[in-house]
């Protein structure tokens, strides 16, 4: 019999999602149950959003909450590289077999090209679709441009008719018409593959024998069944898992709860309710039983027990969960918890460093510092009057710097100055006009230690967070001012 070997592929394109390690919950769950490998494999193929950063905060996340890989990038293993982008090579030969075969072919389609025929079709009130022109190449035209090096990608042919049958672990047989799928580009013009063809030559590659992903890529599951059929290789099993989502039932998004794992081990979550609490997503324990761990979890892993309604991600249940976990901890294990949580020596030194030329005696420490061991610091809306900006000039400011740090890559003093300096500039005044603004949202008082060194310390996950209580505080933002004040971001420098 195979070895069930299971995997998590996340894409390190952003903060690492709660949505991430509860897929690696369960996949993890299902390969330790079955006796099986669980792997870690990095989908780094998007050249533009990929960094290093956003891939060693998603290691550190997941083991944070005691989620361990058999294999991956940073442990190895007998199926490496474990990062895409280390396999290019392996991708082209691949999709170059399939030209041979004649199940996919070269496009040298220009974007404007493209554009217009998706214009064309739409004002004939079709979908809009590629529509096969690539195929009606000579070989002869083909090899041309390839000779004179002209850019292209390989498209996969995909059937016009018909319907696919995706089986699924849970919902059993789905069948999905083909004339929904389009001639998936499965190498791009940079020469790197898309998800399709990566994913499906990884899969079987690392001879992964069950796939728990989420359901979002439920809709495009004939494409890779089809490659798989291209490749005249068996496909995994596969198990399609049900979205996270708010408690209002949309699909969790960061504008209506953190999702960043980081920022719930900055709140004080403890990695084990924390979990816990995933585990509780879409599944219980045959007793139902609130609370459990991970190894009760794989004792009693089943994944037919796996519900389809959206499970609803309530930070309010969760922190109901983590006071179990709390109350319930020895007092001596409680304690290390807790300095672990703040009170490591690396925390508390930079919090010292800040802190040190300001005061007299140790006790005025929690005064002026306590809000490095907070989470939300509930400033008054007073603090917010400004002498030069309106209320909706305020709140405007903080949006506008909010989204902008949500998009800083480099969580440092230099570049969150640089923000909030750029969008001074932008409203047309200056970094001082604006830091009486940001120093009640972060510290919750009108003066604090150096407020810019402060959010370096807090990190993105709480100063975000803060930013956004405040601005919740003053009356939140309208879906008008989204939309118009979405618009100017592009405007804004740094
Ligand atoms: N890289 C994909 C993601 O980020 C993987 C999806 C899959 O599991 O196939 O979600």
């Amino acid at each position: 019999m195979t070895t069930v070997r299971t995997r998590i592929a996340p894409s390190p394109t952003g903060d690492p999602h709660v949505g991430t390690a509860y897929i690696a919950l369960f996949n993890l769950c299902f390969a330790r149950q079955h006796g099986g490998q669980f792997i870690l494999r990095i989908e780094d193929t998007d050249q533009v959003r990929s960094t290093r950063e956003s891939e060693q905060q998603i290691f550190d996340a997941l083991r944070w909450l005691g989620i361990e890989w058999d294999e991956g990038p940073d442990v190895g293993g007998p199926y490496g590289p474990y990062r895409q982008s280390e396999r290019s090579e392996l991708y082209q030969r691949y999709a170059r077999q399939l030209v041979e075969q004649g199940d996919a072919f070269y496009c040298f389609c220009t974007p404007e090209e493209l554009d217009q025929m998706r214009a064309e079709q739409m004002a004939r009130g079709e979908t809009p679709r590629y529509d096969g022109r690539g195929l009606q190449l000579s070989a002869e035209e083909v090899a041309r441009r390839l000779a004179a090096g002209e850019p292209h990608v390989i498209r996969m042919k995909v059937p016009s008719e018909g319907v696919c049958v995706v089986q699924d672990m849970l919902r059993g047989e789905v069948e999905i018409p083909w004339d929904r799928m389009d001639m998936q580009v499965l190498i791009k013009t940079d020469g790197l593959p898309t998800y399709f063809l990566a994913n499906v030559v990884d899969d079987h590659l690392m001879g992964i024998t069950h796939v728990l992903r989420g359901e979002e890529w439920l809709p495009s599951a004939p494409k890779l069944l089809k490659l798989y059929e291209y490749f005249g290789w068996q496909a995994p099993v596969n198990c399609y898992m049900p979205l996270l989502r708010n408690p209002d039932k949309s699909k969790l998004s960061k504008r209506k709860n953190p999702t960043s794992i980081t920022f719930y081990q900055r709140m004080g979550y403890l990695p084990e309710a924390m979990l816990n609490y995933l585990g509780r997503m879409g599944w219980s324990m045959p007793d139902e039983r609130e609370k459990f761990s991970l190894a009760e979890m794989i004792e009693h892993f089943d994944i037919q027990r796996v519900s389809l309604g959206g499970p609803i991600f309530d930070v309010e249940k969760l922190s109901w969960l983590n006071g179990q976990w709390l109350r319930e901890l020895p007092l001596e294990r409680f304690a290390a918890e807790l300095q672990k949580w703040a009170f490591n020596p690396d925390y508390l030194m930079r919090v010292a460093g800040l802190a040190q030329s300001r005061v007299e005696t140790f006790s005025e420490l929690a005064p002026l510092a306590g809000m490095f061991f907070m989470g939300g610091v509930h400033p008054e809306a007073r603090l917010f009057e400004h002498k030069k900006l309106s209320p909706e000039q305020v709140r405007q400011a903080l949006q506008l710097i909010l989204w902008k740090l949500e998009a800083l890559r480099q969580w440092n003093k230099e570049g969150i100055t640089a923000v909030i300096q750029a969008v001074a500039e932008f409203l047309g005044c200056k970094l001082r006009d604006l830091m009486p603004l940001i120093f009640p949202a972060i510290s919750g008082q009108a003066s604090s230690v150096s407020v810019l060194d402060a959010m370096e310390v807090l990190g993105a996950d709480l100063s975000r967070f803060r930013l956004r209580q405040a601005i919740e505080l003053l009356g939140g933002v309208s879906k008008k001012e989204n939309k118009e004040w979405e618009k100017l971001l592009p405007h804004i420098g740094s």
